[in-house]
């Protein structure tokens, strides 16, 4: 069709937002890989060919009884206590096709800024009623007032979201990972940053991680996630992109029947170093957890301690002396009884110190 834009670029936002666009992402990924771009300036293309209100749903709801065991097909009502409440088969549909449609929905109304994309709608009484954010998303919401910092959403729920951007916000749930699966508490986590090739790749690395081991702390798992990415991407990263990277930690609140929110980033030098590929290269090369945790923590003049109790562990084995389990070495290397491993190590550390103190400017 002639002037119509087959194309849907989407910027980053806030993390519910961008969240909500990864999970859409998926959704489109399923029906084919050829349906989407992440552009290397951070940005999001969907090309709308190809793709259908009812295919998208299928693989919407898909992905949704998968992530969170609840699946909106068929249903026509009795879904107030869902995940997206008073939700329908039908709504989402709506929903769905205002995203793909180019035309406003209502020629006439008063005009509205969308909070997320900044678009203006026209939009009258009754439909507004229906779109303040609370309704749909208020159980996600009521856990976050930091996600729309502008607005007093729990006095005023105001704050207006378009017709484009709410199938958005609601395939948020669909990136989380779930990190710990205790009795009590449900954990899922996210990784946002201000660039959708990052959050996709961070995101799709702490899963990796995360099939490892399921008890990693959220430190670790955004340190690896950044290290591995150093490594993969050898690119740079501008300072506001590094300084804007953190952790969404999702929790469930079994007493009080609610969702939780919080925030978790690692200090501006750690993301840095980590960041570095020379850097994380080495730290990959030492691949040893007591090591990274030091780093992580930011507890570097460790690094030259640690290098110390390495030259004299390698000077004891040569001359066939016992390591015993109390000593210093013991504390930083699991494998202290290997003199190859410590030789290997003896020739990064005192490098890895040098270039992270460079990197910090100490
Ligand atoms: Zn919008």
């Amino acid at each position: 069709m002639k002037g119509v834009k087959n194309t849907i670029t989407l910027f980053p936002s806030n993390w519910l937002y961008n969240a909500g666009v990864v999970g859409l992402l998926r959704v489109v990924k399923e029906i084919g890989d050829k349906n989407y771009e992440i552009n290397q300036n951070g940005f999001v293309e969907i090309k709308k060919e190809g793709l259908t209100c009812k295919e998208i749903f299928e693989k919407w709801d898909g992905l949704t009884k998968e992530k969170i065991n609840i699946s909106y097909k068929g249903k026509s009502k009795g879904t107030k206590g869902y995940y997206y409440a008073n939700q329908t088969e039908k709504s989402i549909k709506e929903k769905i096709n205002a995203l793909l449609e180019e035309k406003q929905t209502l020629r006439k109304g008063s005009k509205l800024f969308c909070s997320i994309c900044e678009n203006s709608e026209n939009t009258n009484k009754s439909k507004l009623k229906k779109k303040v954010l609370t309704q749909t998303y208020g159980n996600i919401l009521s856990a976050s007032a930091r996600t729309f910092p502008n607005s007093y959403w729990m006095l005023e729920p105001r704050e207006f979201v378009c017709s484009k951007c709410e199938f958005i916000l609601m395939c948020h749930h669909i990136p989380f990972v779930t990190i710990e699966k205790d009795k009590n508490e449900k954990v899922e986590i996210f990784i946002n940053a201000p660039d959708f090739m990052l959050i996709w790749d961070l995101n799709k690395l702490a899963e990796e991680i995360l099939q490892k081991s399921k008890e990693y702390e959220i430190r670790k798992i955004l340190g690896s996630s950044l290290l591995q990415w150093a490594i993969k991407r050898r690119a740079l990263l501008g300072a506001w992109t590094m300084m804007n990277i953190e952790v969404i930690v999702k929790r469930w609140h079994k007493e009080e029947k609610k969702w939780i929110i919080d925030y978790f980033d690692l200090p501006q030098d750690i993301t840095k170093i980590l960041l570095d590929y020379e850097i994380a290269g080495m730290i990959e090369r030492i691949n040893e957890e007591k090591i990274f945790d030091l780093i992580l923590r930011g507890k570097f003049s460790e690094l030259e301690k640690a290098n110390y109790y390495v030259l004299k562990t390698i000077l004891k084995l040569k001359n066939n002396e016992k390591i015993p389990d109390n000593d210093p070495i013991t504390k930083y290397f699991v494998r202290y009884n290997n003199p190859d491993y410590l030789q290997n190590v003896a020739g990064v550390l005192p490098e890895l110190y040098v270039k992270i103190l460079e990197k910090i400017g100490r």
